[in-house]
């Protein structure tokens, strides 16, 4: 899983200093679980024990949320079971697109609640009478509040439910199916996707890996392996022909609005663990130049969010949000994205462009060794996708060992003509 917006935020932030290095470390008594890992890093005086599923929002059944809604109890159980009652404490975890993600955080002391606060997730789900039950309502609301804030998010799922040509799998139908969320599919995704082989745990921050290897023996080691689940919407492939456009009316919308979404299909690799370093400069270079052309020389659109995601089997996906600025037609916008798109590499990628890139995405590496939040969500990015954690320092080298050549090529294999789906929607009063 690879968001690259996230980094791109950030990109302002002053460094100080060299990265201190974090080492990946994994731990082999570990049970049944899929995978176990320590990253000791002396940075922040606390310990984080994140306990990833890796099932998520992509995994749901029939009715999609059921992950969300699996995650809820999970966690409200678990503290149930080690705090005294659920709601205890804020949630603790959050579902993403193929992993569900459980964070106990505290002070280096703190850590052997934190194990068994991570352990308890993986029993199977006990509430207070009613308490599961209001967790249903919770997470429509939740849903709802989510989609009422961003239409974009209802145009995105359109524009991939075209793509892949179905309502399933990265293809979502969230709001529809919301009124379908049961507990016993909840239970029933818990019982499937919460088995210890669907499991990486990863402890980091003040500890010695010594510590985090005995905890995790004494915690996990009576876990068993047990058959993985499929992950079939690795199989959605839309025809590399496709050229889907849809024409939408709304009044949900504040302006007109064209949403892209592009399908890369690597079928010489069946990995992306190797390509992570190209990913991260190439996506870079590219962004700055579809930014540049679409947003800073082309003042006909007022806003551009754009989002690469690269899934554990090297399948791209590219997603471009655009506001068009009023009197600029959607069809002229559809024209001049698609000129942009077919003479973006025209020019070819210099040397300096890519040490640029290379250089802004290891500063975001180095600041996110100091940043806790950072730091965990930057260690369960490649994990979420079933490999070990990629620490800042280790990702800063690997992009340090990247070639320019690699970056070329990965830069003309994404803009080569392959699937894409648009949306063009209609603001209407
Ligand atoms: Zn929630």
């Amino acid at each position: 899983m690879r968001a690259v917006g996230f980094f791109l935020s950030s990109l302002f932030l002053i460094t100080g200093g060299a990265g201190q290095a974090q080492s990946v470390i994994p731990l082999s008594e570990k049970g049944g679980l899929h995978a176990a890992y320590v990253v000791p890093t002396d940075v922040f005086d606390r310990v984080d024990v994140q306990l990833i599923v890796l099932s998520g929002a992509y995994d749901d059944p029939e009715a999609s949320g059921t992950a969300h809604l699996t995650e809820h109890l999970a966690a409200f159980s678990s503290d149930t079971a080690i705090l005294r009652q659920p709601r205890e404490r804020d949630l603790n975890a959050s579902t993403y697109d193929v992993s569900t993600v459980y964070t106990n955080s505290g002070t280096p002391s703190d850590v052997e609640m934190l194990m068994r606060l991570s352990r308890a997730v993986l029993d199977t789900p006990s509430l207070p009478a009613g308490f599961a039950e209001s967790e249903i309502d919770i997470v429509q609301r939740e849903t709802l509040l989510r989609e009422r804030q961003s239409p974009r998010r209802w145009l995105k799922r359109i524009a991939l439910q075209n793509l892949y040509g179905t309502l399933r799998g990265r293809a979502s139908n969230t709001i529809e199916d919301l009124p379908k969320l049961s507990l016993e599919k909840a239970y029933q995704f818990h019982k499937q996707h919460y088995v210890p082989s669907n499991i990486t745990l990863i402890v980091s921050g003040k500890i010695e890996p010594d510590t985090a290897a005995e905890l995790v023996a004494r915690y996990f080691g009576d876990t068993k392996h047990s058959a993985v689940p499929e992950k079939r919407w690795l199989d959605q492939k839309p025809d590399p022909r496709l050229r889907s456009v849809e024409r939408i009316e709304s009044s949900r919308l504040t302006r007109d609005t064209m949403q892209y979404a592009k399908f890369v299909d690597f079928e010489d690799r069946s990995t992306s663990i190797d390509m992570q370093g190209a990913f991260f400069i190439t996506t870079e270079v590219l962004q700055s130049r579809l930014t540049n052309a679409l947003y800073f020389e082309d003042v006909k659109f007022l806003g551009v969010n754009i989002n690469w995601y690269m899934a554990k089997n090297a399948d791209v996906e590219l997603i471009i949000d655009l506001q068009l600025m009023p009197g600029f037609s959607l069809d002229a916008a559809h024209n001049s994205l698609q000129e942009t798109m077919a003479n973006l590499l025209d020019e070819p990628i210099s040397r300096d462009e890519i040490n640029q890139a290379r250089q802004k995405q290891v500063v975001n590496a180095q600041n996110a060794a100091r940043r806790p939040a950072w730091f965990l969500s930057f260690l369960q990015n490649v994990a979420a996708d079933g490999f070990p954690p990629i620490s800042p320092s280790v990702l800063a080298e690997m992009m340090t060992n990247t070639t320019d050549r690699e970056v070329i090529d990965l830069a003309n294999s994404i803009m080569r003509s392959s699937a894409t789906s648009v949306i063009l929607a209609k603001k209407v009063e």
